[in-house]
């Protein structure tokens, strides 16, 4: 049964977006990494957030993770890789399974660093950002894991558990992926590794590489008043769409975005 709404991202803008959406008694599903690996964890003091002063950024997601939990709001702990749209559904990928939903809402806030020299060049061809995606095609073999996450990790462990030898990277600054028709080795921070595969855990997906054809400017998700993207049924909120980077303009962008979503989702039920 597909969602009315599906979310990526559990930040602030993700979290305003689907307690909306439950609001308006639509079904949604939030994808995301664990709350202890959103950005605004590591903020000690949070003094900006109305109403809330001095409430240090695990606290403030803590209690808006809450609220949606208890306002029947789902969560699904993964990355979402991919996405397609046909007929009057979005599908999007997470590891090996497809979710299907009638709308969907971009809060992936933003994706920092550039991409790497020869990752796009290399991608499906030893490139690889899924480990439980990809891993089989690599039993055996050696490969390399970058990590920047903790999440990235038991993605290692499971490389190693289906027999590959794992050179892990943890946060690496600077990597170059060498090979011409296939991955051959990576140079990490100096460091070299002659590997068949490189799998690149980044919390975050490039809203482009999500979207082929989104509208963007300047690194941003264009969107208008009501959080619309230039694509049918998807919509924008939060630090992607652009700055302030805050969280006071996350929650209010996430409200209008799930409003927008849920409306579509009705319209879309009676058509
Ligand atoms: C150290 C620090 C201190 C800060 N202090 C303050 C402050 O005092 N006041 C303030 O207002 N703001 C502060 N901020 C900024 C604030 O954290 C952001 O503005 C806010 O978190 C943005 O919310 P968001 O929901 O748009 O994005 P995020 O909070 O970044 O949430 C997006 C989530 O989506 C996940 N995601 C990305 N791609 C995918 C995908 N493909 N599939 C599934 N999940 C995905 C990301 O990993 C992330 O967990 C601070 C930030 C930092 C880093």
């Amino acid at each position: 049964m597909p969602y009315d709404v599906l979310v990526i991202g559990g930040g602030p803008a993700g979290l305003s977006a689907a307690v909306n959406v439950r609001i308006r008694g639509r079904s949604v599903l939030v994808v995301s990494n664990p709350p202890e690996e959103n950005p605004l964890w590591r903020a000690e003091r949070v003094d900006n957030y109305l109403g809330l002063p001095g409430r240090s950024g695990p606290e403030l997601l803590t209690q808006m993770r809450r609220h949606a939990e208890n306002a029947g709001v789902e969560f699904l702990t993964g990355k979402v890789l991919t996405s397609v749209r046909s007929g009057k559904l979005w599908y999007v990928s997470v590891g090996t399974e497809m979710y299907a939903a009638s709308a969907l809402v971009l809060a992936a806030g933003v994706a920092r660093g550039k991409k790497f020299p020869g990752e796009a060049e290399l991608l499906g061809r030893g490139v690889s950002y899924c480990a439980t995606c990809d891993g089989m095609l690599y039993r055996g073999r050696p490969v390399a894991v970058l990590g920047y996450s903790d999440s990235a990790r038991r993605e290692a462990d499971f490389l190693r558990d289906i027999g590959c030898s794992v050179t892990y990277f943890d946060r690496p600054k600077d990597c170059r992926i060498e090979g011409d028709a296939q991955v051959t080795a990576v140079v990490c921070d100096g460091e070299r590794a002659a590997v068949d595969g490189v799998f690149l855990l980044r919390p975050t997906v490039a809203p482009t590489d999500l979207f082929p054809g989104l509208a963007v400017e300047n690194g941003y998700v264009s969107v208008d008043r009501r959080m619309n993207t230039n694509l049918p049924g998807l919509f924008a909120a939060g630090d992607c769409t652009g700055g302030p980077l805050q969280v006071s303009k996350a929650v209010g962008e996430g409200l209008i975005a799930g409003q927008s979503a849920a409306a579509w989702a009705v319209a879309q039920s009676r058509t």
